[in-house]
Formats: C-alpha cells, sequence, structure tokens
C-alpha cells in the first residue's frame, strides 16, 4: 500500500530502489513479559533463530573461496565460536524460563551484559570484538523476525537503518547502494557530509521507517525534501520521472556557470573556495573554478584502519591535493579527531564523558605532539609543490596559537636544515568554532592570517544542541540572533584587522543563505563542490550593497521567524 514518510534532506538527489532493512546493532526493545505457558514457545521461537543464524553461517563459510575465505573467514568462525558460548545460550534461556522475558527482551538483556564485560576490557583489540557480539545477536534477532540480515546484494537498493557510520558511507556507495533513509541522525553530521561528497542521496531523522518500512519494500527518497514514497503509484513514478528530467536540464545550466566569475550583481568579487576529503573532490573543485581550497579535512586519512598514516603517506596525500588545484592555495586542517570523529587507531579516546567538549581538535594534537609534528612535517613538505596554508580545528584562545605556532616554526626550521624544500610562507589560520574563541578574536587575530568559522561546531557549542541529535529538531540551527550576531562581530573584527574571514560550515554550502552571509559581512565562502555552482548563482543574483544596508535590521531580529521574514524579504 502506498504510504507517504517524512524525514529531513540530508544529502540532495532522488532516487528509486528496493529497500534494504538494517536492524539496528544495539537492540532497541521495550521489556516485554511473557507467561508461564508461552515460555516453552518462546524457548522454541529462540532456538530456533540460533540455529538459523548457525546455518546461515555455515552456509557462508563453504562458499567461500580463496583471499576470501581467509579474510572474512576468520570473523566467521569467531562469530560462530559466539553463538556456541554456552554463557550467551544459557543466560538467554534463563531469563526466558525463569525471568519469563520475551526473546527479544532476553537478548537485549544479555546482549548488554555481555557488552559490559567486552567494554570493560583493557585491551583494544577485544575491546572492539563487541561489533562482533552486535553483529552475532542482530542475526538472531533478524531471525526472530525472519528478517534478511547482512546486507549484501544491495546495489541498486536503498539502506533503511537507525543510522550510518561515516566510515560505512563509501563502502556502501562502493556496493552499488543508490539511497540511503535512517531513522536517526542529523543533516550536519559527518555521516552526511560525506554522502554528500559521495553523491548518495540521504534523508535523515525519518522515524519509525524501521517499523514501517520492510525488506524489498519499493521506494522513492528525496534528498531534497526528506520525502519517502513507499510502494509508489504510477503518479508518484511519472513525477519521479519528471523530477529527474528537471535536475539534469538545471545541471546543464548549471554547468554554464563554471567558468563565469563569482561576482554580486554590483560587482563585489566573492571568494568561493572548497571543501574536500577526498580526490574526488579535488578534481571537481578544480573543474568547477574554485579559487583553492578553504578546508581540506585530513581526518579521513586516520579512520577506518588501525595504523596511524607516517610523514610520507600524508606527505604524499597532501602534496597531490596542491598538485590537483595547481596553483590555488589548499588549507589544509591539522587533524580534527575526536567527538564523533572517532578513529580505531585508538588515537581519539573513547572514554570520555563529554566527548565533544573532550580532548578533540587541536587539544588532541597539543597532547600527541609527536604525531601532531608528523602531520605538520607532511603539510610543510607538501607546501614546496605550491601554495599550502594551514588551519587548526577547535582552538579557545592564544596560548593554544602560541604553542602550535611554535611546533610549526620548529618543524619547518628542521626541514629546511635537512635540505627539504618549504614555502617561504605558510598562511597559518584557525577555525571559530568554541564560543569562547568567537567572542576573543580581537585577543589573537594578531596572530593568524586568516580565520575560518566553522559553524557546524560553533552553532552545537553556542546552542548547546548536539549536532547528531535529530531530537532537538529545529534548535540546532544557525537561524538565532545569538549566532548571527556572533558570526558579524567575528566578521567585522576580522576586517578590521585585514585578516580574511572565510565560513566553511555546512551553512555556507547553502544558497538559501547567501542573502544573510552577504549581509553579515562575509567575501569568503567554503563549501562541498556539490552546492558550488548553486552558491555561485545565489552570489551572482545578489547585490551585495544592498544587502549590506539591511544588515542593522537582520541583527535586530529577535527570533528565527524574524530572521525567517527577513530572508524572504531579501530574496
Ligand atoms: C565546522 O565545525 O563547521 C567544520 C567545518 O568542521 P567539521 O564539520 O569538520 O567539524
Ligand atoms: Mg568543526
Amino acid at each position: 500500500m502506498r504510504t507517504l514518510l517524512a524525514g529531513h534532506g540530508a544529502s540532495r538527489g532522488s532516487a528509486l530502489g528496493r529497500a534494504r532493512v538494517r536492524l539496528p546493532h544495539a537492540l532497541d526493545v521495550a521489556e516485554q513479559r511473557i507467561t508461564a505457558a508461552e515460555v516453552e514457545a518462546e524457548l522454541q521461537r529462540l532456538h530456533a533463530a540460533v540455529d538459523a543464524t548457525r546455518a546461515e553461517m555455515h552456509d557462508l563459510r563453504t562458499r567461500l573461496h580463496g583471499a576470501l575465505a581467509r579474510e572474512v573467514g576468520e570473523f566467521l568462525d569467531l562469530h560462530a565460536l559466539l553463538l556456541d558460548d554456552p554463557e550467551l545460550l544459557h543466560g538467554l534461556d534463563e531469563l526466558i524460563r525463569v525471568a519469563r522475558y520475551g526473546a527479544d527482551y532476553a537478548l537485549r538483556l544479555q546482549r548488554d551484559r555481555l557488552a559490559a564485560v567486552f567494554e570493560g576490557m583493557d585491551d583494544a583489540y577485544l575491546k572492539s570484538r563487541l561489533d562482533d557480539l552486535d553483529h552475532v545477536i542482530g542475526r538472531i534477532h533478524a531471525h526472530l523476525h525472519k528478517r534478511a540480515t547482512a546486507p549484501k546484494g544491495v546495489a541498486g537498493e536503498i539502506l533503511v537503518s537507525d543510522n550510518v557510520a561515516p566510515s560505512e558511507m563509501a563502502q556502501l556507495q562502493a556496493q552499488g547502494v543508490v539511497a540511503i533513509v535512517t531513522a536517526g541522525g542529523s543533516a550536519l553530521s559527518h555521516s552526511a557530509i560525506l554522502a554528500r561528497s559521495l553523491h548518495l542521496p540521504l534523508v535523515v531523522g525519518a522515524a519509525h521507517v524501521l517499523q514501517k518500512i520492510n525488506d524489498g519494500d519499493v521506494l522513492i527518497v528525496d534528498g531534497d525534501s526528506g520525502e519517502i514514497v513507499v510502494e509508489p503509484s504510477a503518479e508518484d513514478l511519472r513525477a519521479y520521472r519528471s523530477r529527474k528530467r528537471e535536475a539534469a536540464k538545471e545541471q546543464r545550466e548549471l554547468g554554464r556557470l563554471r567558468s563565469k566569475p563569482t561576482r554580486t550583481r554590483d560587482g563585489e568579487d566573492i571568494v568561493l573556495l572548497a571543501n574536500a576529503e577526498s580526490r574526488e573532490d579535488i578534481a571537481r573543485a578544480h573543474a568547477l573554478g574554485a579559487a583553492g581550497l578553504g578546508l581540506f579535512r585530513t581526518e579521513f586519512l586516520f579512520l577506518q584502519r588501525r595504523e596511524l598514516p607516517d610523514e610520507e603517506e600524508q606527505f604524499r596525500v597532501y602534496r597531490d591535493a596542491v598538485l590537483g588545484m595547481s596553483g590555488r592555495p589548499v588549507t589544509i586542517r591539522t587533524l580534527d579527531l575526536g567527538a564523533d570523529k572517532a578513529d580505531r587507531t585508538g588515537l581519539a579516546l573513547d572514554n570520555e564523558d563529554n566527548p565533544a567538549l573532550g580532548l578533540r581538535g587541536v587539544r588532541l594534537s597539543l597532547v600527541r605532539d609527536g604525531i601532531f609534528d608528523t602531520q605538520l612535517r607532511a603539510i610543510a613538505r607538501a607546501s614546496g609543490y605550491g601554495p599550502v596554508r594551514v588551519l587548526v580545528p577547535m582552538v579557545s584562545g592564544r596560548e593554544e596559537i602560541l604553542a602550535v605556532r611554535r611546533r610549526l616554526k620548529r618543524v619547518v626550521g628542521q626541514l629546511r636544515k635537512q635540505k627539504r624544500e618549504v614555502a617561504d610562507e605558510i598562511p597559518f589560520g584557525v577555525m571559530i568554532e568554541v564560543p569562547a574563541a568567537a567572542f576573543a578574536v580581537h585577543g589573537f587575530v594578531d596572530l593568524v592570517d586568516f580565520l575560518s568559522i566553522g559553524t557546524n561546531d560553533l552553532v552545537q557549542y553556542l546552542l548547546a544542541a548536539d549536532r547528531n541529535n535529530e531530537a532537538l529538531g529545529e534548535l540546532y540551527s544557525p537561524l538565532h540572533p545569538g549566532v548571527l550576531r556572533l558570526l558579524h562581530s567575528v566578521i567585522e573584527t576580522g576586517w578590521q584587522a585585514r585578516k580574511p574571514v572565510a565560513v566553511c560550515g555546512e551553512i555556507a554550502a547553502d544558497p538559501r543563505f547567501v542573502p544573510l552571509l552577504l549581509a553579515l559581512g562575509l567575501n569568503e565562502f567554503s563549501l562541498h563542490p556539490s552546492t558550488l555552482l548553486e552558491v555561485r548563482r545565489a552570489i551572482r543574483n545578489s547585490d551585495r550593497a544592498a544587502l549590506l544596508s539591511q544588515t542593522y535590521k537582520l541583527l535586530q531580529a529577535r527570533d528565527r521567524a524574524g530572521i525567517e521574514r527577513w530572508m524572504e524579504s531579501a530574496s
């Protein structure tokens, strides 16, 4: 039956495909009791699910050959061991027989018990086996409900899940997934940023999709509006095809803007830089006429792996980014691990009570100074191949800036002594994303060559609203008078000190916010190439002088509605 579900569009584009439902790892099952008469049937149901899981794994094992058999086989053996573990099975039986819990809830309790044991282990490897436990439990749970388990054969399908980790995104795209729908998540999460970078349509915060969508349902997913149509009608299909045609036409039109200047109607040139994390991003930034890279995130080099990248590996990646932009400046951001960007190398701490307020960004780099020096060396060496700027994340104030500058100076001195080619100048900038730093820019602007406002984090810290928590709804939004006033003040302080100020958070990537940012005095935008041409078009349609005459009015807005009214009148 046709059903319409709603979420938030987080990565643009639409897709038509069959649903592949993936159950959450941590079972979100409410407490569920059974009567004495139901115990035997419930035990049988559980044992049948365990047997089916065992058979499924055995079947998979026998179908593997060659190198794959060695690699994947190890995991399957481990899963089989877990599945035969008397601790797991006996515990489950007890929970059903004695405590009279339903099988689902027993599974959840048992999972949590064992997870606590895994989590308490000192050994990072053993700790990471928690994933395997979740995998096995997830499979049993899927068999309890006769759902498909492993996300295999997903080409052309739409993944429906509670959430997707950033580390899974690229893999899912490579497997041929055409879109993703998640019950949780937010448009500002790193997974969403990655999805945009991969051009994978994504809808987040679509509550109840796990209950309302079944494996194999046909879906139309709209990453712009956030709409999901389950079992579309003929009319939906017609509308989908016409939307696809419109999108192709718009792309052709936008294509004409590739070589056009980023100039407002009244003749002001605006600097349009690109955010990048991959070779593809760099190639697109170059092709679309970005003035340079305003934010090259280096975390991707550290995620999805167990060992740290050494100086040579980092150097080659940074050098290639510089060569890829052929003479346009490349802003390399030093490591911003921590909080939701947790790595597997063990570098980012995983036991912090408040990771977003913990040892992340520059704080981590200054503690792990050997690793930081390696990165600074690699960046400085890349500057021998073209213009490089260094950008430091999560800075709070002057002391940290001085400490980083000292390290950079020392590293550059050592490299020169070793007769390495290093540029005469490596412009140095900091990200403004900690509120205290935003208020105190006047106190350290003399120490930097440029500023880059990271609105994704600045908004979350200023409003005390987690950027990844969909439950907060509109609370996490740049459209707050406090946010706009602070942005204006940072931009103005930069101007007075004659230091360029860019915005590199997601707000800069949305053409709807162009008039607002221009009115706040911004003249440098850094954004992912996927919307670069749309933002260029919005800038070319704007009259900067007219917008600047409206700044006062914008800053007088008292609430979101007031800001939205201003935006409407400005567009
Ligand atoms: C930001 O916080 O706005 C930003 C650009 O950095 P990231 O999204 O990588 O945290
Ligand atoms: Mg940030």
